[in-house]
């Protein structure tokens, strides 16, 4: 199962695009670009709630 995640979901003007299994290194990815290309250092459980807030269970994410 994959995930597609687009940072403009979560608010940024950018067009990095993650596309993956859905799992904890892809939130790890996530994490990273936040950080690097935004200057945001969100927790991993901050990601954790964002994607889930957008529909996905987390459950499936936590999921190896
Ligand atoms: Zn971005």
């Amino acid at each position: 199962m994959t995930l597609k995640l687009r940072c403009e979901d979560y608010g940024f003007e950018c067009d990095f695009v993650l596309e993956g299994a859905k799992n904890q290194s892809l939130l790890e990815q996530l994490r990273n670009h936040f950080e690097e290309e935004h200057g945001i250092d969100y927790t991993t459980e901050a990601i954790t709630q964002m994607i889930m807030n957008r529909g996905h269970s987390l459950e499936s994410i936590r999921k190896e």
